[in-house]
């Protein structure tokens, strides 16, 4: 069966004491919460000074992992302001977020750095959560399946199936990320079918079947275990949930 992940993007929000004390609260509240055997894979994506201290916090509750949002693609150097994979996974990363909408909107990251930054990730041993989505104009003009076969090819089938088999994909349609209007569980499911065809076509069926598929947008407490029950949907990318500890912990159970 394959891996079911929650994944909390936290984005650029929470000082240090309140991420403090988000860390804790979802720590003793899976902990209390006695998740069943088939329990998902709990990330936990803080931005870049609070990785350490939330993975330390984490770390003492059991099997949380940390992520990052972003890495650099070279390894070490001369790049004012950037942080390497090979950093994120010293100070306890074992997954980082790539291709973010908001990374590639307003940071204009397209498949070609992507390209390089998944190598980068891989080559330090993360697991990458890869992101795709379109647009509500691309969405609008009926473009969505080209759109998204478009991403995949161009931003992540150029990797070897070794490569490729520590990847999580994160479906989350631009026009659904915080804005509180969410995919219907008929749309989320046909893209993340529509992924995994394009996963077989790229690899085999084997790789299709393995590949946790994730949705993300306007996720919420309230929607997570319809989405979540479609056969093809495999947890969620949380962003603004993800900030509330109840709300998280709901997700997840
Ligand atoms: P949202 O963000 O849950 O606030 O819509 C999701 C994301 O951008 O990962």
């Amino acid at each position: 069966m394959r891996q079911k992940f929650v994944a909390g993007n936290w984005k650029m929000n929470l000082t240090l004491p309140e991420a403090q004390a988000l860390t804790s609260e979802i720590v003793q509240m899976l902990h209390d919460e006695q998740l069943g055997a088939d329990k998902p894979q709990v990330v936990i994506c803080p931005s870049f000074p609070l990785l350490s201290i939330v993975g330390r916090l984490l770390g003492e509750g059991g099997n949380v992992a940390l992520g990052a949002q972003n890495c650099h693609q070279k390894e070490s150097g001369a790049y004012t302001g950037e942080v390497s994979a090979k950093l994120l996974q010293s100070v306890g990363c074992q997954y980082v977020i790539l291709g973010h909408s908001e990374r590639r909107q307003y940071f204009h990251e397209d498949d070609e750095l992507l390209s390089q930054k998944l190598k980068a990730a891989l080559g330090a041993g993360l697991r990458p959560i890869f992101c795709v989505g379109e647009s509500l104009e691309t969405r609008e003009a009926e473009d969505t399946f080209d759109f998204i076969a478009k991403q995949l090819k161009d931003g992540l089938f150029h990797l070897s199936n070794e490569e490729f088999d520590k990847v999580v994909i994160a479906y989350e349609p631009i026009w659904a990320i915080g804005t509180g209007k969410t995919a219907t569980t008929q749309q989320a499911q046909e893209v993340h079918a529509f992924i995994r065809e394009q996963i077989a076509g790229a690899y085999d069926a084997e790789a299709a079947n393995n590949t946790a598929i994730l949705y993300g947008g306007s996720c919420n407490a309230q929607n997570a275990r319809e989405l979540f029950s479609q056969p093809d949907v495999d947890g969620g990318l949380i962003g603004g949930a993800s900030l509330k500890s109840r709300d998280f912990v709901t997700i997840v159970q």
